[in-house]
């Protein structure tokens, strides 16, 4: 690292972002890794952080907690890694020793935290980073795959695996998706193709999304919640009963009102979303039906089966890369990403260009 400074996007506060010229990163402990970040990409939750939607994340900081890096410096700890070694990494750290770590609930490890949420730790949307705990967290890269082939694995598709795995759902099940960005599109994929569902319904307000989910077979259905009713729409496709499950990624009252009551009996509504205010659910029309509804964002689990299914070609993302461009053009395409503008997906950034 013959220059000390490098390009990162800075989060100033709500509505300030800016692509600074910052420190690069030092290894700070001997668990610590410093990546070369070789390919990076936009999460929805860095855009709700962009506007001011997460109040505790203090600025100054870096943004980014989806990315694939190459190994430039390690700490006298790291095991199992050596420089040049190209991985993905978990969005967020844990220390495999806490409370939390212990009873495996890694996701809320008392030492741990999204990238670029949390003080210290800052995010991948940078031309350096540094990973603490990174034998814990890095995720080497299997030879023989790209980056791009793996790079929505920790976030996008350990996000919706926790709500497909959360809903139950099973072979020959019925299952809406209501909300299909990233994730959603992730839902549907997983749902259709792992978990072997027999219809997979998406709901969404975006039309370009509904038609990619259709084009790529990974939507029986689709539905324009623009368009008329979707509660009936679903009971309608389902003949009356209802879907076996319901995964929602919107978090809106809208959302989950209409998932639970488009849900049949016994059937179960896992939602992935991030809800900034609390919602009322019809509790009365989930008893007298036996629905249940499951919150939560993710345990981290299901990675390593997710990353076999990549290597053997079942599981494939890149109809959901729209977008690239190298960090020198970061702020247009958080707005573009973020604004869902030109039929942006997902937006990724290669390294910066001098
Ligand atoms: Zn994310
Ligand atoms: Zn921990």
């Amino acid at each position: 690292m013959e220059n000390n400074t490098m390009k990162a996007l800075v989060y100033h506060g709500p509505n300030q972002l800016s692509l600074d010229d910052v420190a690069i990163p030092q290894i700070e402990h001997p668990e610590d890794v410093i990546l070369k970040v070789t390919l990076a990409t936009p999460c929805t939750s860095d855009v709700h952080l962009a506007v001011g939607h997460m109040p505790f994340v203090q600025p100054p900081s870096i943004l980014g907690h989806e990315f694939c890096g190459e190994i430039v410096e390690m700490g006298t700890a790291v095991q199992g890694y050596q420089v040049g070694d190209r991985v993905h990494c978990i969005s967020a750290i844990f220390c495999g020793k806490c409370t939390m770590c212990q009873k495996g609930y890694i996701s809320y490890c008392e030492n741990g935290g999204v990238f670029g949420t949390v003080k210290g730790i800052d995010g991948a949307l940078a031309e350096y980073i540094r990973i603490p705990y990174a034998s814990q967290v890095l995720i080497p890269i299997p030879e023989g795959l790209k980056e791009e082939e793996v790079i929505l694995l920790a976030d996008m598709l350990g996000t919706a695996w926790y709500g497909v795995s959360n809903a139950e759902v099973k072979k020959g099940d019925t299952v809406s998706v209501f909300g299909v960005g990233p994730v959603g599109m992730c839902a549907c994929l997983l749902a259709k193709k792992v978990f072997k569902a027999k219809t997979v319904i998406a709901v969404d307000l975006l039309q370009y999304r509904l038609d990619t989910l259709f084009k790529e077979g990974l939507a029986d259905y689709i539905i324009n919640a623009n368009d008329g009713d979707v509660i009936k729409k679903i009971r309608d496709i389902t003949g009356g009963h209802g879907a076996n499950a319901a995964i929602d990624t919107a978090g809106a009252a809208n959302t989950i009102n209409a998932a639970i009551r488009s849900t049949g009996h016994y059937g179960i509504v896992a939602t992935v979303a991030i809800f900034p205010k609390p919602i009322e659910v019809p509790i009365h029309f989930m008893t007298y039906r036996n629905i249940q509804l499951r919150t939560g964002i993710q345990k981290c689990d299901g990675l390593d089966i997710m990353l076999d299914l990549i290597k053997s070609g079942q599981i494939n993302t890149s109809f959901m890369q729209t977008h690239s461009s190298p960090l020198n053009d970061i702020l247009k395409a958080m707005d573009t990403f973020g604004g869902n503008k030109d039929g942006c997906i997902k937006y990724l950034i290669t390294p910066y260009e001098r």
